[in-house]
């Protein structure tokens, strides 16, 4: 049984030809984006843009290294749109694979899709998703080091006239590692405050070969726990180098079981439903007529959702890449 998402190469280039020629005949439309995503599960990576205070610089663009652990990027159109917490704090990152634009499980492509009824403005857009071992430690505010996580590595696709990441990425395998992503070390620079989160500059740092990826890894981690160990008085919570390697495999992750798709009816629940209808309870579903249609037109709407970020919401705004 196959997937549902794409993975290899192949759909990528297909979907980046398609976009390519959307683009060319209708190359007036400028793609907005909207909403907001929480990471389910693992997190994803986000460097921080370089910061600013009138004008000067004050902080660089961060930089990090990670290991793909997968040979090819699972793929799929997604949205990222914004929720409520119960406390009113809004949670930016939440993200969700657009019905109406491929066939998911239970669904067929071209059905009607929550966040796209709902935001007018959120297109979903192409994107490769990779399993990102961290090799640059973060720290945590009280000074703990962290290392030797798996992540999810988003890298968009974008278009033939505002590539993404993802065809870096691809072009990164093909030039070190003959189409394969797997064991290739990258490093990650983000130089802009509206790059893509991921950063816009990767480069290749080295390739593990597979068979030699465990080997490459005990000694690091060795080390690593070594380092953190020096700081847990307890010895029973010390780190061990199988316990890191157990908390964090070095294999790709289960993707089918990663990506959720949630029903649009638990997705409205959440959202909101219209500008219109506020939350009646399932007897009127929407009609929708594709972005529009009187759905999520307004810019504001009961419950207090808006689609426009406001002027605070700089993260949002750093993820705000139109592709
Ligand atoms: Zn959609």
């Amino acid at each position: 049984m196959s997937d549902w998402f794409n993975t290899g190469w192949d759909a990528v280039d297909e979907t980046y030809e398609e976009i390519g020629r959307r683009q060319a005949e209708n190359d007036s439309r400028s793609n907005g984006n909207g909403g907001d995503n929480k990471p389910r599960g693992p997190f994803r990576v986000r460097l921080r843009g370089p910061k600013f205070e009138n004008k000067r610089l004050v902080r660089e663009g961060e930089t990090r290294r990670y290991m793909i652990l997968d040979p090819a990027p699972a793929s799929l159109h997604e949205h990222r749109y914004k929720s409520y917490r119960e406390d009113g704090t809004i949670e930016w990152n939440n993200y969700e694979p657009c019905k109406k634009k491929q066939a998911l499980p239970g669904y067929k492509k071209g059905d009607d899709c929550a966040i796209c009824i709902r935001y007018e403005k959120n297109y979903p857009y192409y994107v490769g998703l990779h399993t990102a071992m961290s090799l640059t430690p973060y720290f945590s505010e009280s000074g703990y080091e962290w290392m030797f996580n798996r992540y999810i590595l988003a890298a968009r696709l974008g278009s033939p006239k505002r590539p993404g990441m993802l065809k870096r990425l691809q072009r990164l395998a093909q030039q070190h590692n003959n189409g394969s992503m797997r064991g290739m070390v990258i490093e990650c620079h983000r130089r802009g405050e509206k790059s893509e989160i991921i950063g816009d500059e990767i480069d290749c740092i080295e390739v593990i070969p597979e068979d030699q990826i465990l080997n490459w890894a005990r000694p690091r981690i060795a080390e690593f726990v070594e380092r953190v160990n020096d700081k847990i008085r307890d010895p029973e919570k010390h780190l061990s180098v199988n316990r890191v390697l157990e908390r964090d495999p070095w294999v790709p992750f289960d993707w089918g079981k990663i990506i959720k798709v949630h029903s649009n009816e638990e997705l409205f629940a959440k959202i909101g439903r219209s500008s219109g209808s506020s939350g009646s309870s399932g007897s009127s579903r929407p009609q929708s007529n594709g972005y529009g249609g009187g759905y999520g037109q307004s810019e504001n709407d009961p419950g207090g959702y808006r689609d426009d970020p406001g002027p605070s919401q700089q993260d949002f705004l750093d993820d705000d890449i139109p592709f």
